[in-house]
């Protein structure tokens, strides 16, 4: 019998290590802080994902019960790890229930935290109702109920979507791009628009990153086909004339003045590390890239491994990164670490 593989995360990238250990034959125990899997796309309630176009609760909810399923996984939800005892091909995990685990390698997949919009008051959120972020609009989405204005659940007429907010914002310490929050931003745009064809949407921003492919199916096709403006600007506040919101700023390609009144203003908040990630360092003996996210050991060679041998990492526990990526990261985690069990298992 061999060793069992510890994941620690059950979002998108822990969900693929499991998946890929059971499928050829590797046990796993798989820990999560929350009371139940799937990460941040279900805990946060996301809409429809990009780049599929699946709801969440299909996309990653089918990912969750197969793994739930599997025999080969052992899940605990509601605790995590305390501290990692022994060396690679032989450690023991203790958990915070008291509970210890054996494992020959330990995958950390603890993703990220998103960015609380407290910290960029001058644009309005907690001052005013209608001043949301873009995860509490996934949820109306996801929910049924419809892009609302919280104060008062009328339809907006005009909605505004602030990019980078929390990300490339040295001020408040967050030097680094959350990659996906352009596209998400205007996949979200053109959900508003097919739900409320009649609402007037902007993004502003301070570059466009869709990276890849996405240039097409999300920058353009966002202008062209769903008539979303885009605005280049430098955002200075978000106040109140009493009836409505107005973003003021200066529009950088012509170098004026812009203000402009809104129903609903929108923060597309970034991916912060993991508040955990000092706790997860000290439990597990790895260290920390500069940003406060768990360090890669080696960019080529073996890409999931962390500074201590035999735990890896994968996912967006390591810097902000995408769904689909972070399941690539999670399969490739898994066969590294599977790698470090197969001698145990051939001399067993
Ligand atoms: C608003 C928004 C919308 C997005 N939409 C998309 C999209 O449409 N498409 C896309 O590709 N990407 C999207 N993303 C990015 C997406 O959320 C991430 O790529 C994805 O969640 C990363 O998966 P993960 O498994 O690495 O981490 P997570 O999803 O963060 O999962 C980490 C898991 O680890 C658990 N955990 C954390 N700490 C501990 C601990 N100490 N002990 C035990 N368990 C712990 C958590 O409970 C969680 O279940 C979006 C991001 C944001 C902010
Ligand atoms: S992906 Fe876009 S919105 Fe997100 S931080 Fe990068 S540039 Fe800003």
């Amino acid at each position: 019998m061999s060793r069992s593989i510890l994941i620690v995360g059950g979002g998108p990238a822990g969900l693929a290590a499991a998946h890929a250990l059971a499928r050829v034959g590797q046990p796993s125990v798989l820990i999560d802080k929350a009371a139940r899997l799937g990460g941040a796309p279900i805990l946060s309630g996301y809409a429809k994902l990009v780049p599929s176009g699946e709801w969440a609760k299909d996309a990653i909810g089918g990912m969750v019960q197969r793994v739930e399923q599997d025999q080969l996984v052992e899940v605990h939800t509601g605790t995590s790890v305390t501290r990692l005892d022994g060396s690679a091909g032989d450690f023991t995990a203790e958990l915070a229930d008291g509970r210890r685990v054996p494992a020959g390698a330990a995958i950390l997949c603890t993703g990220f935290t998103h960015f609380d919009s407290l910290n960029k008051p001058e644009w309005g959120f907690g001052t005013f109702p209608d001043v949301v972020t873009t995860t509490q609009v996934e949820q109306m989405i996801s929910s049924g109920k419809g892009v609302r204005c919280p104060s008062d659940g009328r339809k907006p007429q005009r909605v505004a979507i602030l990019l980078c907010v929390g990300s490339r914002d040295r001020q408040i310490g967050r030097e680094w791009c959350s990659k996906v929050c352009c596209t998400v931003s205007a996949n979200l745009a053109m959900e508003i628009r097919e739900e409320l064809p009649e609402c007037h949407v902007y993004i502003y921003y301070m570059d466009i990153r869709t990276f890849g492919l996405y240039e097409t199916k999300y920058y353009w096709r966002s202008q062209e086909e769903f008539k979303i403006k885009y605005i280049k600007a430098r955002i200075a506040e978000v106040t109140s004339d009493g009836s409505k919101l107005i973003v003021k700023g200066e529009d950088t390609l012509v170098k004026r003045p812009v203000t402009i009144p809104f129903d609903l203003v929108v923060h597309a908040i970034g991916m912060d590390p993991n508040v955990d990630n000092k706790a997860i360092a000290a439990a597990f003996g790895v260290a920390l890239e500069s940003h406060g996210y768990l360090a890669r050991g080696n960019a080529y060679g073996n890409t999931a491994e962390t500074s201590r041998a035999g735990v890896f990492v994968a996912g967006a526990a390591a810097g902000p990164e995408t769904i689909d990526d972070s399941i690539a990261q999670g399969h490739a985690a898994a066969m590294t670490a599977l790698a470090q069990v197969l001698p145990a298992r051939v001399s067993a």
